[in-house]
Parts: structure tokens; sequence; C-alpha cells
């Protein structure tokens, strides 16, 4: 069992009140709160050891460079890659999806085909559509059913040798939908076809090991695993990394330059141009760290009976409709629902009075919204820190707001 007030105590934003109410913080699927080990990692780096890393001989420049590599050696174990070169540092998830996107635009060819699950974000949409108007490529979509589950059935038939490339999220950041993404790469690579898997909302609930899952790519952002904003990782196969092109040219991805021709430097740095978030990638490492300090199997347990708890208490609510599977255990802590006859996004702002942080809106998943013919939703997403009390004050706010409005 965790001791869930001395999880607490390591986030000092959660101690705070926000319109004069203690704050409850169920908007974590946008970004989570960051333990005061990574806070302080982040003074640290600053205070002690704050220099451009793999180019300088002087001893400030060593210390970050050995503890930026550190921490991508730390990022390797925590997803189980083969190798720490095949952890590429990134700005996050969008660009992880972006990276891949650009260096597929030199391999796909025109009638190609492309795939991508009903269920995504906007991030793992857009590159791809710029990706088939660049290539003539054609994206093709698997379709979901009203429990918000992706049709599998469909999904094989929809695959072929013209398949290149499948996409999908490993939990959907609008329902929490966990989808089925051994099953979705295992028929993807039986057509010969790569797969890429947008962990941006998993992250935070499960570890993902890449080898057993067998992708080819895995993208996911540190803000949402109690790690800083703008810095992420894509992970890839080594093959698939080697076989991509640069995304950006700079510096640091470099062997050699002269005007008549340029090589490039080796994995990882190959694709990692420019200074990077230095500081990012190392506060990264600290809150991976962190998160199995927790264990997994914890946070999973915790999340679990928050969702159960959520969803009976929100029940109690007349005219509610949540959306995704009724299968809890297929979904990740997350409710997405509306009150019949009341805009997403009043709710929102009455609650928010009361110091309650949700999401309303389309969660940059609008193809979802359309599928239920809805503007938006109310979406609450509970971390490990989150306790039932919370749920409680959020659920007697919510009825509040609708007496209020109705
Ligand atoms: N994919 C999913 C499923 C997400 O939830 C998000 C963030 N909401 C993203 C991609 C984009 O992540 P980022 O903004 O950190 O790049």
């Amino acid at each position: 069992m965790l001791d869930i007030q001395k999880i607490r105590a390591d986030f000092p934003i959660l101690s705070q009140h926000v319109n004069g109410k203690p704050l409850v913080y169920f908007d974590n699927g946008a970004t989570s709160q960051t333990p005061k080990v990574v806070i302080d990692s982040i003074v640290d780096y600053y205070s002690r050891y704050n220099a451009n890393i793999h180019r300088g001989v002087h001893t400030l420049s060593q210390i970050a460079t050995d503890a930026y590599e550190q921490a991508r050696t730390k990022l390797q174990h925590h997803f189980n890659a083969k190798h720490n070169y095949e952890i590429i540092f990134t700005s996050g998830t969008t660009e992880g999806i972006n990276l891949v996107a650009n260096g597929f635009a030199s391999i796909l060819k025109k009638d190609d085909e492309i795939i991508v699950s009903a269920l995504e974000h906007h991030s793992n949409i857009v590159p791809w559509q710029m990706l088939c108007e660049h290539t003539g490529a054609i994206l093709k979509v698997i379709p979901m059913n009203y429990d918000g589950e992706l049709l599998m059935d469909v999904y094989v038939k929809m695959l072929s040798p013209k398949t290149k490339l499948v996409f999908c999220n490993h939990i959907s950041n609008a329902l929490g939908t966990i989808n089925p993404v051994e099953f979705i790469i295992e028929k993807a690579h039986e057509v010969g076809a790569a797969v890429l898997i947008d962990g941006a909302q998993a992250v935070p609930h499960l570890k993902p090991d890449v080898q057993k899952l067998n992708c080819d790519f895995y993208v996911a952002s540190a803000h949402k695993m109690c790690g800083p904003t703008g810095v992420g990782i894509l992970y890839g196969k080594e093959e698939w990394l080697r076989k991509l092109p640069p995304y950006k040219g700079g510096g640091e991805m470099i062997a050699t330059v002269t005007f008549e021709k340029t090589t490039y430097a080796d994995l990882p740095h190959k694709f990692e141009a420019g200074t990077p978030n230095i500081c990012g990638g190392i506060a990264f490492g600290v809150a991976v760290d962190y998160m199995n300090g927790i264990g997994f199997d914890a946070i999973a347990k915790q999340e679990q009976e928050l969702l159960e708890y959520g969803t009976k208490r929100l029940q109690e609510l007349e005219n509610i409709e949540i959306y995704g599977t009724k299968d809890l255990s297929k979904k990740a802590s997350v409710i997405s629902f509306n009150i019949k006859g009341i805009h997403p996004y009043d709710i929102g702002t009455i609650i928010d009075k009361l110091g309650i942080a949700v999401r309303t809106g389309h969660h940059c998943a609008q193809p979802i919204m359309d599928f239920y013919q809805i503007p938006g939703t109310i979406r609450a997403s509970f971390a490990f820190y989150n306790t039932k009390e919370e749920i409680d004050i959020f659920v007697e706010a919510v009825k509040k707001a609708q007496m209020m409005l109705s």
C-alpha cells in the first residue's frame, strides 16, 4: 500500500490553495506534477554545473556531458532498449513523431499505405497527413466502436503488402482506452510494416518494454511522468534509426563539414542537432528514478482504485454520460464525461472556482469528439498522488455546477 500523504509531501504544488480552496489536481493527462527531487535536480544543474555538452574539454562540460549521457542510459534501462544510442532525446512526443514522419518522407512512395487509429491525438495525425501530402501515400484509419475500442477485425483486413507504417497510441488521452498494441505490432510486422507507438499517456501508468512489445518506434514526453516540459524521447530500433535520414541539420549531429559535403555523426547524435535541453534530460532521468522508486505495480493499483471509485461516484449523477470502455481493466485512470444539456466548458469553469483542475474540450482529439457528435468532454485524469477524498470533493463540485446550470 502506498503512503499517499507521504508521497503528496514530495510535490510542493499540491499543498497550495487555488481560488481560496485546496487544489484538487485532476489534469494529469495534460501534464503531471513535479516532485521536489526533480525540481532540486534542475536547481542543482543551474547552480553547479551548467555547461554545454559533448564539446568542451573543461570540467563543467564533462560533468554535464556525463550526467546527460547517464540519463540516456537510465532511460534505456527504463524502456528496456537494447542500446543506449537507440534513445534519442527530443523536445517531447510531438517532436519524436515528426522526426519519424520526416524520415519516412524519403522512404514512402505514391500509393503506399499508412494506418492510423481513430483514437489518436492530433500530434499523431497531422504529421502523417503532411507526409501523405508530400509523398502521395494514403492514410487509412482503424475505426472504433461506441465504447472507444479499436476494431481489430477491420484492422487486420486493412493490412496488405502496401502497408508501410502503422501508428497508434498505447493509451488514449481522450478516453483512457488501453489499446491492444502487442496485437497491432504483430499483425503489422506480418506484412512488413513498421510500427510507431505513441506512449505519451502510457508512461505515467506503466513501464513499457520496447523489446517485448517489438515496436519499431516508441515516443514519450517527460512532463507526463513527473519530469519537466520540453523534453522527451524517441526510441527507435537501431536498424530503423540507421535507415532514417537526420531530421534537423546543425551542430552536434555532424562528423565532418565542408562546403562540398557533410557526413553525419553516429547514433544518437545524428538526430540531436544543436544544444539540447541538457537540464531537462538530466531531470527526466531523476523523474524516472522517482517513479521507479514508488514502483509501477503500486502506481497501477492506486490508479485503478481511483478509477473504479471515481466512476462509481460519478455514476450517482443524473444525466451523466461517461465515454469509453465499461471494462475498467482495459482503461487507464481517465474519466471523460458529459452531463446532458450542459456544455463541458461551463462545468470546468465553475469547478475551477472551487479549486479543481480538470480539462474540458476536445483534448486534441477532434475526430473522437466528431464520432460522439459532441463539442468536447470534461476529463478527470488521476495520478498515483490523488486520493478518494479529492474525488469526493470533485463529485460534490460537479453536482453543485449541475444544479447551478440546469
Ligand atoms: N500523444 C498523446 C496521446 C498525448 O496525450 C499528448 C499530450 N497531450 C501528445 C501526444 C503530445 O505530447 P507533447 O505535447 O508532450 O508533445
